[in-house]
């Protein structure tokens, strides 16, 4: 796997050098941007669709605050899934539910023939990041509660817009194409997308475009990138309860193997590949001190560059929790929660996104998002340096010896079944943590508002293209199988059997949802969110506290 890796890499970057060394027959998966020509009829779409998003900024507002105010954890998605798919069937789709077994799953439709475009994106939040949104310091809205401290809330409202623009286009002209709409459901526990793939959801599809907020406007990579793949493991041990104190000698912990095989992982950890990311959580230690445990579960993500050592990782997992059961008379079994491959986008249809995020730019920040984002941003000590000014590029493949792991993201799966693209559109604040209440504070406020309007014009231009241009889906389709999967094929982390976890994440929203409830959008009486909270937009701390325009 190693040597066909680095054999596809640098079959990679030949093609970086042959795409630009003149007018030969272009290689295999190269841009179908430099071999399109001027197409005035397309340009004029285009120019309608962009103008066409900017009437729909109080649609993508709502849906944007409506989504944020939900605030829900994967598998959980039940009020969000319920609102999109209301949205979806007022506009003509006909909507699938219950995908894969998962309630809060489904796949809207809509349109005929070729080509099929299936447009996502994830539906999420992150647990503890309830936070006020427009208020540049840790303020939560309900202390412990969830919220969308990833930005979730933003994609979908970022697709739809998009796509009703595309539709109105495609009615008028009788242009051929089916439009599928989907969520990343549970994309933090990456709990859904490669069980949409298993159950064969994505077979018929020619494209799959899908939206993630970032701080900047970018197909930010395509090819190998510097994310990591994974699987999500819970070991659970059983032992024999007994009296802690009166007969420990006859009680067999469950807990005891949790904590030697993190010891063990821990120790082990050091003569892992530096690639590797591993981390757990002990959901459960056993009920009281004096009853010794006969329950106890941890809870790993392996995470690694490619899936051999995925599974390396993973089979290690097995071994420590094996040897655990052995040192503590204990039993193991473990279960699979979540994967993701790691992502490749296409080149294709990256180069050509960035050449309509171009056309598109940046938004224009007012002094207040500016004095928002410098709030934070000076809270955290991280650099002060406002909101994106100039436009991030699109990169290539990252070479081997460069991939130190990072994030994933179980589009990872789709993009190894379909040629896909992301795009990530300028929602955020640059310079945060990441899974934080600080990345939920610009999520319903005219940043991530106007960040969205931008990326749904993008995602819109490259819908026409894809429609438009038969040249990029067999562009796409010549990178997908000359290039990409030329050496390396998908192999699924889960079986045929594997259930999605949707039993994940039930008990935190039933204990929160009440009071969550309180604080829903009503678009019916308030303009924004910030209005119905009423937030003073921006509120920040310290010298950089200037009111700017509310909004
Ligand atoms: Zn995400």
């Amino acid at each position: 796997m190693r040597k066909e890796i680095s054999a596809a890499l640098g079959l990679a970057s030949l093609l970086v050098v042959s795409a630009t060394a003149g007018p030969q027959k272009p290689a295999p998966g190269a841009p179908a941007t430099a071999k399109m020509a001027v197409n005035p009829k397309v340009d004029a779409l285009k120019k309608e669709a962009m103008a066409d998003v900017d009437t729909r900024r109080e649609f993508t507002q709502q849906m944007i605050d409506q989504i944020f105010s939900y605030g829900e954890l994967g598998f959980q998605e039940f009020e969000t899934s319920k609102y999109i798919t209301g949205i979806l069937e007022k506009n003509g789709f006909k909507v699938q539910t219950g995908l894969s077994g998962i309630p809060t799953a489904w796949m809207a439709t809509w349109g005929a023939g070729k080509p099929v475009i299936a447009i996502g994106s994830d539906i999420d939040g992150i647990p503890q990041a309830s936070q006020k949104p427009g208020v540049g310091y840790h303020d939560p809205m309900i202390e412990g509660a969830p919220g969308h401290g990833e930005g979730h809330n933003s994609g979908q409202a970022v697709n739809i817009t998009a796509v009703l623009a595309v539709k109105k286009i495609m009615e008028r002209e009788h242009l051929s194409g089916t439009i599928k709409i989907w969520p990343g459901v549970a994309e933090e526990l990456v709990g859904s997308k490669a069980w949409f793939i298993r159950d064969g959801y994505f077979k018929d599809v020619d494209i799959a475009i899908f939206s993630h907020v970032d701080s900047n406007f970018s197909p930010q990579e395509w090819g190998d990138d510097s994310g990591n793949g994974l699987v999500s493991i819970q070991y659970d041990f059983k032992g024999e309860s007994a009296h802690a104190a009166g007969a420990p000698w006859r009680g067999r912990s469950a807990l005891d193997a949790v904590e030697l095989m993190d010891v063990g992982w821990n120790f082990r950890r050091e003569h892992l590949r530096l690639q590797q990311r591993s981390h757990y959580v002990i959901p459960n230690g056993g009920d009281q001190p004096n009853v010794v445990p006969q329950n106890a579960s941890v809870w790993y993500y392996f995470r690694e560059n490619d899936y051999d050592h995925i599974k390396e990782l993973w089979d290690i997992g097995n071994t420590m929790a094996k040897a655990a059961s052995m040192m503590t008379n204990t039993e193991v079994t473990w279960k699979i929660l979540g994967t993701a491959w790691p992502k490749h986008m296409s080149r294709t249809l990256s180069e050509d996104m960035e050449e309509n995020i171009k056309a598109v730019g940046l938004p224009q920040w007012s002094d207040a998002d500016q004095t928002l984002a410098r709030g934070i941003q000076h809270e955290l000590k991280a650099k002060e340096e406002g909101l994106a000014g100039t436009l991030a590029p699109l990169r290539g493949p990252i070479p081997e010896e460069q991939r130190r792991g990072g994030g994933s993201d179980d589009i990872g799966d789709i993009s190894w079944n379909v040629p896909t693209v992301s795009l990530r559109f300028p929602s955020n604040i640059p310079g945060l943590p990441g899974h934080n209440w600080a990345n939920a504070i610009s999520m319903a406020t005219p940043i991530a508002h106007k960040g969205a309007t931008a990326g749904a014009k993008a995602q819109a231009m490259t819908m026409l293209d894809i429609l438009l241009r038969p040249e990029v889906v067999s562009g796409a389709w010549d990178y997908f199988k000359n290039v990409q999967t030329k050496d390396r094929h998908y192999i699924p982390f889960i079986t045929e059997k594997d259930p999605p976890a949707t039993w994940l994440n039930k008990a935190t929203l039933e204990k929160f949802r009440p009071e969550m409830k309180k604080f829903y959008y009503d678009p019916t009486r308030y303009k924004t969110y910030l209005e119905q909270l009423g937030i003073k937009y921006p509120t920040v701390r310290g010298a950089t506290a200037t009111a700017g325009d509310r909004q």
